[in-house]
């Protein structure tokens, strides 16, 4: 441990003194002035030897946290006389006067230059962050900040720096003084980079404040370090699984069970318990299933055991939704025979009274070999193993992978995905994560060889380190999509820096968001639509996403789209001349407008019944090789035009352009509907030919660009 912060253990102080954390900086290669602490009564001559004016004076006191608000700090003393006479002045301050003072650091001017603030923090879910803003107003007033997960890169450190709404100051704008970013980089590095000093003590620091570095062409100095420890010194120790098992072998009980009990069904009514069990009959569960049960003989037509560790085979999944004050010593009667049970029943740690019961649960799980899924959870649906919660699900193995903290949301996610065209690779409930959280599963579907996009639904992320970890370090890139609950939740509310009270409770996610091939969404629509997309399109890190060509009927539909679009970053740019002309030459109808957005009325599309669009795409492809297509159509705009159908022979189109044009263009469609019966029955007809094409279909042009920004963000994400 660095000797200033074992110093102030010591001491039991909660905070280093500015000294302290100036050397603790310097230890970490930040640029600090040179300094020597004095005592109002000391010969200043000799105590300045060796340094150069103007001097600074600050008062240094655990009492005193902003030394300017005292009147404890004094720029710009030309000589030891008029340092002395600053620090006169300063200890007869009725504040400093009052005051516990170590002494009067007296400390050489940095140059002139710009403020900039540099902080650190150590967030309770994702621990050391790394934040940087612009001093002054920029900070205090506007907020404007940026925030990174520790460690971060050089790339990561210049990519800060862009977030800023100032940066245009540093780089001399209006007037301003230009700064060395690779300077600020520099120190963001000492702080943040991979052998920075809140990487390496992290765990001991809650926040640091460098307010502020001095920046100027040349140097950045940290003038003022404000370093407060946090109260644990050690990390708490954290439900991770250290299992030698690789994650697949040790899921696979899991998500494929031989072998399924389950407690909590009645022989007389129907409940939950029993509804599971009719439901994995009728989904073709072909494996064995125990009910269990202390009197009956027969449950659902099935012989019934006494506890979990009475059945004929060990138990791979035990499916739980009893009484829940019961449930801890009927896990802990399974004495190594259960190796996943997953707690339906609620009445666990969301409630008061139920935090010892949880506690109590996992303990008695712990000595009985089996982990715990929830508790306050729905179920599991796993089309690999024939397992079930909701009704109906699809049987086919799709290749998104999700996990839930909300069961009911996770009902509506299975559904409206199976409708959207969503197909998983496995579907987790987890609830309290009483046990196994978010980390575990991503580390399953990380390694899932079926899984190739992950999706979760999050409240609380737990062990948060470790899933940004996972996601930095995993060998296998997998696009995943975060559905993020609670996110207008106060930020920290006792901060003692600047840092952290800066930090909003969103902070640590965004930089997850930035770090890593994750991306955020805030509604189910918008999670489901972005779950599809990466289901259907392969990320072309190479090339992400910009260029966008919009093509179909509606003007003013596609007016107000470029303008989304634009909005998002995705560019809906005129042709190049020769695109243009040569669709000129095509001789279309009257009313169809070549330029970038293409407007083809219904007239057009069902030209050649549909067939000129092989003729447009071709074109679009060969000259303008846009990064991706959208094709909309106002399905209402049909009726009544005639009886040419020209939807098959557009969605042939799509599907033939791909082919011909492979890992080119990102083909999607937003099919548009006026909510009348007649036209939503096509447009369900027409969505899954679409689907069969392998096209992701949208309900509205918005939607389609969503997703395509959220696929723009996981290409930049991914490494080449
Ligand atoms: P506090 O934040 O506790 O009020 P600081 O140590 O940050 O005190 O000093 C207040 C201000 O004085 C700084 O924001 C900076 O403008 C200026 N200052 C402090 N130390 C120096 C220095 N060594 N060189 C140049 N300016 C300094
Ligand atoms: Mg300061």
């Amino acid at each position: 441990m660095s000797e200033q912060i074992e110093q102030a253990r010591a001491d039991g102080r909660s905070a280093l003194t500015e000294p302290e954390g100036k050397a603790l900086a310097a230890q970490f290669g930040l640029v600090v002035p040179q300094s020597v602490l004095v005592s109002p009564k000391e010969d200043l001559r000799a105590a300045l030897q060796g340094m150069s004016p103007p001097f600074v004076v600050k008062v240094i006191s655990p009492d005193i946290l902003h030394k300017s608000d005292a009147g404890g700090v004094k720029v710009g003393l030309t000589d030891h006389a008029a340092v002395s006479e600053a620090v006169q002045d300063m200890a007869a301050i009725p504040a400093i006067a009052s005051a516990n003072v170590e002494g009067y650091l007296v400390e050489e001017m940095a140059p002139a230059g710009q403020e900039i603030v540099i902080g650190g923090l150590n967030d309770s879910q994702f621990g050391p962050m790394v934040m940087v803003g612009l001093g002054g107003v920029f900070v205090e007033t506007l907020k404007d900040v940026a925030f990174r997960l520790c460690p971060i890169s050089e790339v990561d450190a210049h990519a800060m720096l862009a977030e800023l709404k100032g940066e245009a100051i540093l780089e001399g704008a209006r007037g301003s003084q230009t700064v060395s970013l690779d300077a600020i980089v520099k120190a963001l590095l000492n702080v943040g980079g991979k052998d920075g000093l809140m990487h390496r003590y992290g765990n001991d620091i809650e926040e640091l404040d460098i307010n502020p570095l001095i920046v100027n062409a040349e140097s950045a100095v940290a003038v003022d370090a404000r370093v407060i420890l946090s109260a644990k010194p050690e990390p708490e120790a954290t439900a991770q699984t250290n299992d030698a098992v690789p994650p697949i072998e040790r899921f696979r009980p899991l998500f494929e069970p031989k072998t399924i009990a389950v407690i909590g069904a009645s022989t007389t009514s129907s409940i939950i318990a029993n509804t599971f069990i009719r439901r994995m009959k009728a989904y073709g569960y072909d494996g064995d299933i125990y009910p269990i049960h202390p009197k009956a003989d027969k449950i659902e037509g099935l012989k019934a055991y006494p506890d979990l560790g009475q059945t004929p085979k060990p138990i791979d999944y035990a499916y739980v939704a009893t009484r829940a004050d019961r449930i801890p010593d009927m896990i802990g009667a399974a004495k190594g025979n259960v190796k996943f049970a997953q707690v339906i029943s609620s009445g666990f740690r969301e409630v008061d009274e139920g935090v010892a019961l949880e506690a109590d649960l996992l303990r008695q799980a712990k000595a009985a070999g089996c982990r715990v899924i929830g508790p306050n959870c729905l179920g599991l649906y796993s089309p690999r193993g024939k397992v079930t919660f909701p009704v109906d699900a699809p049987k086919e193995l799709g290749t998104v992978g999700v996990v839930t903290q909300s069961g009911g949301l996770g009902t509506d996610i299975i559904k409206r995905g199976q409708w959207r065209g969503l197909r998983f690779s496995g579907f987790l409930t987890v609830g309290n994560c009483a046990d196994i959280g978010p980390a575990d599963m991503l580390e399953f579907y990380l390694a899932d060889p079926e899984t190739t996009v992950i999706g979760f639904y999050l409240e609380d992320i737990g062990d948060g380190r470790r899933f940004f970890e996972l996601l930095r370090l995993s060998e296998t890139q997998k696009p995943v999509v975060i559905l993020k609950g609670g996110r207008s939740e106060l930020g920290r509310m006792a901060a003692a820096s600047h840092t952290g009270a800066l930090a909003d409770n969103m902070a640590a996610w965004q930089a997850l968001v930035a770090q890593t091939p994750c991306t955020m969404v805030d509604t189910v629509d918008a999670f489901v639509n972005a779950l599809l997309t990466l289901q259907q399109l392969t990320a072309r890190p190479s090339r992400p996403t910009e260029r966008v060509v919009l093509f179909g009927n509606g003007g003013g539909t596609s007016v107000l789209a470029t303008d989304f679009f634009a909005e998002r970053g995705l560019k809906i740019a005129p042709f190049p001349e020769k695109t243009r002309e040569t669709l000129e030459a095509l001789g279309l109808p009257p009313g169809t407008s070549v330029v970038n957005p293409i407007d083809t009325p219904v007239g057009t599309l069902q030209h050649e019944e549909g067939r000129v669009a092989n003729e447009i795409l071709e074109i679009v492809y060969e000259t303008a090789a846009p990064d991706a297509v959208v094709m909309h159509l106002n399905l209402a705009a049909f009726v009544g035009r005639g009886d040419v159908d020209p939807i098959d022979n557009l969605f042939e189109a799509a599907v033939s352009i791909g082919e011909k044009y492979p890992g080119q263009a990102h083909f999607v469609l937003a099919l548009r509907s006026d909510g009348s019966a007649e036209i939503d029955n096509k447009k369900r007809d027409y969505r899954q030919r679409a689907l069969d094409a392998g096209i992701p279909v949208f309900d509205e042009l918005p939607d389609a660009a969503e997703a395509l920004a959220a696929l723009r963000h996981i290409e930049r994400r991914f490494r080449g």
